[in-house]
């Protein structure tokens, strides 16, 4: 589903991304741990293009995203397709960012609505049952300040759900939150990751990689370093420097 090749990008000459290759199947759950400033993050924004690269190429399905091939060359695409290709993409971040003057629904329904044109009510109907499967059916009409962050992250990842995406994209999605929340949302992510949906998480949660991951990939310096199945890389490490970054949660 993802194809990840040679991606490099700098900020300045600064070389934050030095040639990464990964590949996502579809129903997959990948990890990817490592320490701050490896990169990421800014793999992720790749990854959905919110970030464009220096070089290299990232398929998402059959598409390059970005980019088309046209009569063997390559043409940058207009925002507005890029916007079409990133409907099947979809994101949660370590901040919930809901909107404060929308209730739950209301914050779930807008992108199926408001950019996808999916009809009202069966967006609301959509909506009520990814709000069970997240654990919030009571929840549907309070707003965002009146939740919990763990409640807020699990909203966000609701209303990433409701356009139906192929792929999600976590970036440290319970990083933000007190120690005695991050369990509800891991479960969710578990409970999602059972049902097949293909899924990208950048995490410091270990635990949740050896359970639900079914590869983990370590990355440093802008490169990734090893990767495999959670046994191999957390249990096994082969590289010092995943031994040295694992050796700081135990
Ligand atoms: P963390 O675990 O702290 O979130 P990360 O692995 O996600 O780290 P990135 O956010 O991808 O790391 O950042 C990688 C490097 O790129 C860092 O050195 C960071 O300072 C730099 N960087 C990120 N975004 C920008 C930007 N917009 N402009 C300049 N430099 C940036
Ligand atoms: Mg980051």
């Amino acid at each position: 589903l993802v194809r990840a090749r040679n991606v490099h990008k700098n900020y300045g000459n600064h070389e934050v991304l030095k040639g990464i290759d990964l590949d996502v199947y579809p129903g997959e759950v990948v990890v990817i741990l490592g320490p701050s400033g490896s990169g990421k993050s800014t793999f992720l924004r790749c990854i959905n293009h919110l970030e464009e690269m220096n070089q290299g190429t990232i398929m998402i399905g059959d598409q390059q995203i970005g980019y088309e091939l046209r009569r063997g060359k390559l043409y940058h695409l207009p925002p507005k397709r890029i916007a079409r290709q990133r409907r099947d993409i979809g994101m949660v971040f370590q901040q919930f960012n809901l909107y404060p003057h929308m209730t739950v629904l209301q914050n779930i329904i807008e992108a199926p609505v408001g950019v996808h044109g999916h009809s009202r009510g069966e967006a609301e109907r959509y909506a009520h049952e990814l709000l069970r499967t997240v654990g919030l059916s009571d929840k549907a009409d309070a707003y965002p300040r009146h939740l919990s962050g763990g409640q807020q992250q699990r909203v966000a990842i609701a209303r990433a759900l409701a356009i139906r995406p192929k792929l999600m994209l976590f970036d440290e999605p319970t990083s933000a939150l007190d120690p005695e929340l991050v369990g509800e949302v891991l479960s969710t992510m578990r409970n999602l990751a059972e049902q097949g949906l293909t899924m990208v998480v950048v995490t410091h949660e270990i635990g949740f990689a050896r359970e639900a991951a079914d590869r983990v990939v370590f990355m440093d310096g802008g490169n990734i370093i090893e990767q495999g199945s959670p046994d191999d890389v957390l249990v096994h490490p082969r590289h010092a420097r995943t031994r040295a970054f694992l050796s700081r949660f135990i």
